[in-house]
């Protein structure tokens, strides 16, 4: 798919990776809507993106809320058309052991709220937005891409059962959304980035983010445009879908 004038959809595209998409989209010419949860930052970010010259609109929503994603899809088609691009990218993390054991004794375990917390944004969240979206790609006759943002957690990862697990099952609707959805003309696809220099590895003490970078083949985070890039690929290209880029420096071998 050619993203010039096609009206992209980005969740999380206020901040981090999915700002930087906006960024690499826009460029070329996409019509975006940046969906997410704090309507300052929301505006912040589509006036920053203004100025560098990008068509940018923003959609304040909660992904894990159906009436607000219903709502913020059926905004975006009135203002500026059917979506043919839906990238799932807003996510969180809650992170906690399983169980936590001191002289023979469980102190601590992981709460079912952080572990629904998790789910309800980065599970429920990209069903919900990827039901809406793929609603309007059919119903507009267009068809469209829909990407979705995974992570390298998702084959397990110490302290992220919910995070991981989620992961984990963003791609299994990949899968199985470009097994139903290709008769309507809507391919699929997920990205699996590593570590990447976002607010969200930012949050990690420096010691331990120099400890990551070591094991990494590469030696260093990544920056937020190689995800971005990653993404523009499935969105462009006509053969790809129901697949993963894994995009995380070599970390997972
Ligand atoms: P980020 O900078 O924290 O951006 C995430 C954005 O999503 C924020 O603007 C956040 O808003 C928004 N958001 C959170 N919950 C939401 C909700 N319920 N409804 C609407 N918007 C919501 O994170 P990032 O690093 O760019 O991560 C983007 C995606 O990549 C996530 O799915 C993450 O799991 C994945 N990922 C990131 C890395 C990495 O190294 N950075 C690695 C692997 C995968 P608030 O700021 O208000 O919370």
């Amino acid at each position: 798919m050619e993203v010039t004038n096609k009206v992209i959809a980005i969740t999380g595209g206020a901040s981090g990776l999915g700002y930087a998409m906006a960024q690499r989209l826009g460029k070329q010419g996409a019509i975006l809507a940046l969906l997410d949860r704090n309507a300052v930052t929301l505006d912040d970010a589509v006036s920053e993106l203004t100025e560098q010259g990008i068509n940018a609109h923003g959609f304040p929503l909660d992904v894990s809320d159906e009436q607000s994603v219903i709502t913020a899809f059926a905004d975006i088609a009135a203002r500026l058309g059917p979506v043919e691009g839906c990238i799932n990218n807003a996510g969180i993390t809650d992170d906690a052991l399983l169980i936590k054991a001191q002289d023979g004794v469980v102190t601590k375990r992981m709460s079912l709220a952080a572990w629904k917390r998790v789910i309800d944004v980065n599970l429920t969240g990209i069903f919900l937005c990827g039901r809406e979206a793929a609603s309007h790609m059919m119903e507009s006759g267009k068809g469209g891409v829909i990407v979705n943002i995974s992570s390298i957690s998702r084959a397990g990862n110490m302290g992220q059962s919910n995070y991981a697990a989620a992961k984990a099952g963003v791609h299994a609707l990949t899968v199985t959304w470009a097994k139903e959805l290709a008769k309507y003309g809507i391919r699929t696809g997920s990205v699996a980035p590593g570590f990447i220099v976002t607010p969200m590895t930012a949050a990690m003490r420096p010691d331990m983010q120099e400890k990551l970078a070591s094991g990494i083949p590469l030696k260093q985070f990544g920056q937020a445009d190689n995800i971005a890039q990653s993404v523009a690929f499935i969105m462009e290209n006509d053969y790809f879908t129901g697949r993963m880029i894994e995009c995380d420096g070599g970390l997972r071998m």
